[in-house]
């Protein structure tokens, strides 16, 4: 914090505010204007509520927050990038990780062969909804428990760990059983309730940045998991609404530096639901790969025009294979392993 005094502020109520500083455990680093006093609090703020102690001050103007509202999540919290384990694949490692597979299961010959496929291709974790959290109630809800099982099958098949998403905390326990990765979905990141039940599991989560949340609302929103003691999150820029309607959401790359910069925690794109397309994955996979995105998710289909789901921004097989060589492409340019 930087408590800034008002003008004409006396030796003595600097000392004052010092004083008060040391009493509770800070240490104070005073720096006089010509004008103004500022005085840096330095300390742990966990739990001392400056501004309500020093901030009361008559000679105080105010009291400004210097570190993030965020504190595990924080990059001055932790210098290292956090690398998250799913099976015995690593994101956040240097090496890029690839998730794909259907936005939902919808047998188990769909996701068993989408799961071959893709491995085949290069991808190194399998998605798939079996939950899904639909705009309209008269829409696929998603096949719940044998979803889960077709997804588990399509692991004892290709070794992929799997990810998949819960829709609320009472599904939570089923889900755990079958998920290697749970996936926190754009709608409810900002669930807290749900946020604090994975925080409570010891697996890792996927947390995908909702719709209409700034980057701050993302990482307050991961701090919820990482203070009920689960350090296993990765985060998602999978596109926020703006005016523009050419594109299902604006992928937001410019985030993705951003997170690096205050988070240790690593972050995927999802070009997918990011675009709404599927003639515009490639190029905005390429693009976020370059922005510094640690891996990506995409929805892969082995017929995208049957999908039940988000089928116009499902990759085919044979596309995500050409998408897969081009990122090798960049990935050498770029010094990085796929
Ligand atoms: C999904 O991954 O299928 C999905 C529903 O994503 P989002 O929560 O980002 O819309
Ligand atoms: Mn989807």
């Amino acid at each position: 914090m930087i408590i800034v005094l008002r003008s004409g502020a006396t030796q003595e109520e600097v000392d004052e505010v010092v004083e008060r500083l040391k009493r509770l455990g800070f240490g104070a680093h005073v720096s006089r204007g010509v004008e103004r006093t500022i005085i840096g609090a330095i300390g742990d703020e966990r739990g001392v509520n400056l501004e309500e102690k020093i901030g009361v001050l008559p000679f105080v103007e105010k009291v400004i927050p210097v570190l993030a509202p965020y504190r595990l999540a924080s990059r001055e919290y932790q210098k290292t990038d956090t690398v998250v384990k799913v099976g015995n694949v690593e994101i956040g490692g240097g090496k890029l990780v690839f998730v794909a597979g259907p936005c939902s299961v919808e047998s188990e010959e769909q996701v068993v062969e989408t799961a071959v496929r893709v491995k085949e291709a290069g991808a190194k974790i399998l998605r798939g909804g079996a939950f899904k959290p639909r705009t309209s109630p008269y829409s696929f809800q998603g096949l719940a428990e044998e979803g889960l099982k077709f997804l588990a099958k399509a692991r004892e098949v290709t070794g992929l760990p799997v990810v998949t998403e819960v829709l609320g905390v009472e599904e939570l326990p089923l889900v755990a059983r079958y998920a290697d990765m749970i996936q926190i979905g754009a709608r409810n990141m900002q669930n807290f309730r749900l946020l604090e039940a994975v925080g409570k599991l010891r697996k890792p989560v996927l947390l995908k940045r909702g719709m209409m949340s700034t980057v701050e609302e993302l990482l307050m929103s991961a701090e919820y998991i990482l203070v009920q003691g689960n350090y296993q999150v990765v985060l998602c820029e999978r596109g926020i609404r703006t005016f523009e309607p050419s594109t299902r959401n604006t992928l937001d790359l410019s985030c993705i530096p951003l997170v690096k910069m205050q988070s240790h925690l690593p972050i995927l794109a999802d070009p997918s639901h990011g675009t709404g397309r599927s003639d515009l994955v490639e190029a905005m996979s390429l693009a976020a790969l370059a922005a510094g995105a640690d891996g990506l998710i995409i929805e892969v289909h082995p017929n995208p025009i049957e999908a039940l789901s988000d089928g116009p921004q499902s990759l085919t097989p044979e596309q995500f294979n050409h998408l897969m060589k081009e990122i090798k492409k960049l990935a050498a340019t770029m010094g990085k392993e796929v």
